[in-house]
């Protein structure tokens, strides 16, 4: 197979969010499992709607996710490239002026529904001679220019969803060039793709009829055809689009909210496909799992609260290595035995930090019956303490005490954590000490 040169062409008309993490995974996936490289392409050419901070943040926001381009360019700086694209298909006479402002078209179309036709424009354009050209634009009009599609069926065979086509005969010709000169997204798309060599171009269904298109306009300017595949679209439990309203989904939010970014790689990726979404330790054990020939057709449903829980449950799988530098900069100097202690009961990283303060103190004990916490303390083994301790010491306390289970248990862990649920202690209480369990069971901050 050919090294893949993949890309991921966001408009910066708002924040990446969850569905456009699903397009931007499979390719990055796709490129790390064949070892091949990505673009991060700025689909920047909408002056009035592109944004520089939405710019500014879709690299932070890749980089949050584990995606590190391998080279990026913006479409705003290439417009001479399109101009020459352009230049050549109006030369090949497949690319014609048309006049007619957005209200004459509009009312076209209603009259072609209203006879039961299909809205498709009608190339009356093409029709007119030089000279009615000519006054058109002494009236001072500005043409757009539309691209002459050929009306046959066009096929290729999508990785994603194997042999597909369209017949271009029902579809209107696209627009290339608006009458301010401006291009929307079709042909720098195919000019950008074309020109950096992209072999596979990934994205989502919502673009099958444009790759008919794009095809039929790489094949005019004589370009090589990448390899094309669809995914299908994330949407929400209800089945509507993920729309770039819904701010808590951006990968913003979800980084403010402290979800972990590889559960939302991993279940950006795996929703929709026949495999089960579960947690991974990594994006390359990731890459390992993703099969296009396993996504389904149908919308891939997108639970929030299947993504808090796949949160909570990546965290709980990683090992130390994987999060001291998150912890160090949380402020938090953990220890190997403290994360394996503490992983399992956390929703959040940042919840880390009220067991790192359980465990370093000081906390306010609870202690409902003071002679059971001192009949405890005596029975404290001497230190160190290691995993063994909580053991010995509890069937102690049970002996001496006649307690057991819930009213041996709960007491014990109120008065050293100040709580009443939380890790086990076997694993805490060596993390604690003999100095501040003993305070602690005495009613003492510590
Ligand atoms: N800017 C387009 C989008 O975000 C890019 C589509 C494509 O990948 O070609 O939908």
């Amino acid at each position: 197979m050919t090294v893949p040169f993949v890309r991921t062409a966001p408009s910066p008309t708002g924040y990446l969010h969850i569905g456009n993490a699903r397009s931007i995974m499979f390719n990055w996936l796709f490129a790390m499992r064949h070892g091949g490289r990505f673009l991060l392409r700025y689909d920047d050419t909408d002056r009035v709607r592109s944004k520089p901070e939405f710019a500014a943040a879709i690299p932070e926001d890749l980089a949050w996710l584990g995606v590190i381009p391998d080279a990026s360019i913006k479409q705003s700086e290439r417009l001479a490239l399109y101009d020459e694209a352009a230049e050549r298909l109006r030369a090949a006479g497949r690319l014609y002026p048309c006049y007619e402002s957005a209200d004459e078209l509009d009312r076209k179309r209603k009259r072609q529904l209203a006879r039961g036709l299909p809205p498709v424009y009608d190339r009356a354009a093409l029709k007119l001679t030089a000279a009615e050209r000519a006054a058109l634009e002494a009236e001072g009009r500005k043409p757009h220019w539309r691209f002459l599609l050929d009306w046959e069926e066009v096929g290729w065979n999508d990785l994603v969803r194997g042999p597909s086509h369209v017949d271009c005969a029902s579809l209107s010709d696209p627009v290339l060039v608006r009458e301010d000169g401006t291009y929307p997204y079709t042909l720098p798309s195919v000019v950008d793709d074309v020109d950096m060599g992209i072999t596979h171009v990934i994205r989502g269904e919502d673009h099958v009829t444009n790759t008919a298109v794009q095809i039929q306009i790489i094949q005019a300017l004589g370009g090589a055809l990448p390899i094309f595949g669809h995914h299908n679209l994330l949407t929400t439990a209800s089945g509507e689009g993920l729309s770039k309203r819904l701010g808590h989904l951006s990968l913003r939010g979800l980084r403010e909210a402290g979800v972990e970014p590889l559960a939302v790689a991993a279940l950006a990726v795996l929703t929709g496909t026949s495999d089960a979404v579960r947690p991974v330790a990594s994006l390359d054990e990731l890459a390992g799992l993703v099969e296009f020939a396993h996504v389904s057709r149908a919308p891939a449903k997108f639970d929030e609260h299947e993504l808090e829980a796949l949160s909570a449950r990546t965290l709980h799988h990683f090992g130390f290595a994987a999060v001291a530098g998150r912890l160090a900069a949380l402020d938090i100097p953990a220890t190997e035995p403290f994360w394996l202690a503490v992983r399992g009961n956390l929703a959040r990283l940042s919840d880390a930090a009220g067991w790192w303060q359980v465990v370093e103190g000081p906390i306010t004990p609870e202690i409902a019956d003071p002679a059971f916490a001192a009949a405890a303390a005596a029975l404290l083994p001497a230190g160190p303490f290691d995993q063994t301790t909580w053991k010995s010491w509890t069937q102690a306390v049970a002996a001496a005490t006649g307690a057991k289970g819930k009213a041996l248990f709960m007491p014990l862990r109120q008065a050293l954590t100040g709580l009443d649920h939380g890790p086990e202690l076997a694993a805490l209480l060596p993390l604690i000490g003999r100095d501040k369990a003993l305070k602690r069971l005495a009613g003492e901050a510590a």
